[in-house]
C-alpha cells in the first residue's frame, strides 16, 4: 500500500506537521489519484479545533480536493488514468435508500449512511482528507473537472461551490430575483459570482466596507456593510431570497427583517456556538429560514459545468504544506482572500 505524506494536527491547537499515511489500494471499483491542489474550508477549522465535537487526532482534514488518477481499479468506466480528478466532503453512501436514489447522498438514510472525506471510516478508524499526497475514492464519489477551470482554483468548488450553487439553484435564484449574499468569505465570494450567473441582482452584506471592490467585480450590484449606521433599517422588505455563509454565530433578526414577504434566508454557516433569532421576524411576514448541507454528487457535476461555462472560479492563495497552520489563524480573522489552497508539491 502506498505511504505518502500528510499534513496532521495532534489537537486543537492545529499545529499542522507532515506525517507519513498509507492509502489504500484502489478496490475493484475505485481510483487512487495524486492530490494536487486541497483548499481549506472552515469546516476543516472547525473540525480540527474540535468545535463541534471532540475530534480524533492526529488528523489530516481536507474535503476539497483536485488531482490527477495514477491507478484504477477492474471495474472503473468513469475514470481512466491521468484523468483529473475532484472530491467533496463524501466518499460513500448506501446507494440503495431514498435519499441516495434522489441524488441527496450527503443525506442517507441507509446502513452506515453518508461516508465523511476524512474521521471515522465504517468501522471507526481514523482516515485522512486532502492535506495529503494521495487519496483512494470509488469512483462514483468523484468528479471530473472541466478543463476550463484552473485547477488549483477548482479545489474549493468541490465544498464552497456546491454549498452555494444547491440552495441558490433550490430557492430559485435568478432574473427579477433580489438575492443577498450574507458573509464575504470562503463560501460568500463564490456564492456572488454563482447567484450573479444565474441571473439574479445580487448585493453582498459583509459586516465591513473593506471587501466592497471585490464584491462589486465579483458580480455584485451592491454592497452592504452592517457597521454602517441604519443598514438594516434600510435593507428591510429588500430581498427575496438572502444566503448566509457566516462562520460565527450571530443575532440573525436583522437580516431576516431584510426579506420581502414571503422571502427565504438559508443559512448554512455552522458556526461552534447558536445564533438567536425572534420568531415574530419569520411570522410578521410569513418568512421562509432553511438550512442546506453541500449537494448530492450529480448536482456537484452540475455545479461544475455552470462554473465552466458561466467563467466562475474562486480566487485562491496558493499556499504550502508549513503554512497550513498560519492559514487556519488567517482564515479565522478573515483575513484570506478569498481560500487558501494547499499546493501538495511542497510536501
Ligand atoms: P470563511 O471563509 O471564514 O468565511 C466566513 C465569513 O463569515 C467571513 O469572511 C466573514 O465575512 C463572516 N464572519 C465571520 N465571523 C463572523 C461573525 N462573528 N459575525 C459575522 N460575520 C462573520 O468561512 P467559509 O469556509 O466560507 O465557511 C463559512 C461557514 O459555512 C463555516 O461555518 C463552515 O463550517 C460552513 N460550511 C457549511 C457547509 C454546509 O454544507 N452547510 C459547507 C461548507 C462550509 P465578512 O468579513 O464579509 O463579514
Ligand atoms: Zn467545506
Ligand atoms: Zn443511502
Amino acid at each position: 500500500m502506498p505511504q505518502v505524506t500528510a499534513y496532521a494536527c495532534d489537537d486543537e491547537t492545529t499545529h499542522f506537521h507532515p506525517l507519513t499515511i498509507t492509502v489504500r489500494e484502489p478496490g475493484p471499483t475505485e481510483v487512487l489519484f495524486d492530490v494536487k491542489y486541497a483548499g481549506i474550508c472552515h469546516s476543516d477549522i472547525h473540525t480540527a479545533r474540535s468545535e463541534w465535537r471532540q475530534a480524533t487526532y492526529p488528523l489530516v482534514p481536507g474535503h476539497e480536493i483536485a488531482g490527477i488518477v495514477t491507478k484504477i481499479g477492474s471495474q472503473v468506466t468513469k475514470f481512466a488514468v491521468g484523468d483529473k480528478i475532484g472530491v467533496g466532503c463524501m466518499v460513500d453512501s448506501c446507494r440503495v435508500c431514498g435519499y441516495c436514489k434522489d441524488g441527496t447522498e450527503q443525506f442517507c438514510d441507509g446502513p452506515g449512511g453518508t461516508l465523511w472525506t476524512y474521521g471515522p471510516d465504517r468501522n471507526g478508524a481514523p482516515t485522512a482528507g486532502g492535506y495529503a499526497k494521495a487519496f483512494t475514492v470509488d469512483q462514483d464519489f468523484g468528479l471530473h473537472i472541466p478543463e476550463a477551470i484552473d485547477f488549483s482554483a477548482a479545489a474549493p468548488l468541490m465544498c464552497a461551490g456546491i454549498t452555494t450553487y444547491s440552495p441558490l439553484h433550490h430557492w430559485g435564484a435568478g432574473p427579477g430575483k433580489k438575492v443577498a449574499i450574507v458573509g464575504l468569505g470562503g463560501l460568500g465570494h463564490v456564492a456572488v459570482q454563482i447567484a450573479a450567473a444565474m441571473g439574479a441582482e445580487v448585493s453582498v452584506i459583509s459586516r465591513t466596507l473593506a471587501k466592497q471592490d471585490d464584491g462589486l467585480r465579483l458580480g455584485a450590484s451592491h454592497y452592504y456593510a452592517m457597521s454602517e449606521p441604519g443598514t438594516a433599517s434600510a435593507l428591510r422588505g429588500s430581498f427575496d431570497l438572502i444566503l448566509t455563509t457566516v462562520s460565527g454565530s450571530t443575532d440573525l433578526d436583522p437580516i431576516i427583517g431584510m426579506l420581502t414577504v414571503g422571502g427565504v434566508l438559508v443559512d448554512v454557516g455552522l458556526p461552534e456556538h447558536a445564533s438567536t433569532l425572534h420568531m415574530s421576524g419569520l411570522t410578521h411576514g410569513a418568512r421562509i429560514l432553511a438550512g442546506s448541507l453541500i449537494g448530492g454528487i450529480a448536482e456537484t457535476q452540475e455545479m461544475l459545468d455552470f462554473c465552466a461555462d458561466h467563467d466562475i472560479a474562486p480566487i485562491v492563495e496558493v499556499i504550502g504544506g508549513e503554512d497550513i497552520t498560519a492559514a487556519y489563524d488567517k482564515v479565522v480573522a478573515s483575513k484570506v482572500r478569498y481560500r487558501y489552497v494547499i499546493d501538495t508539491s511542497t510536501f
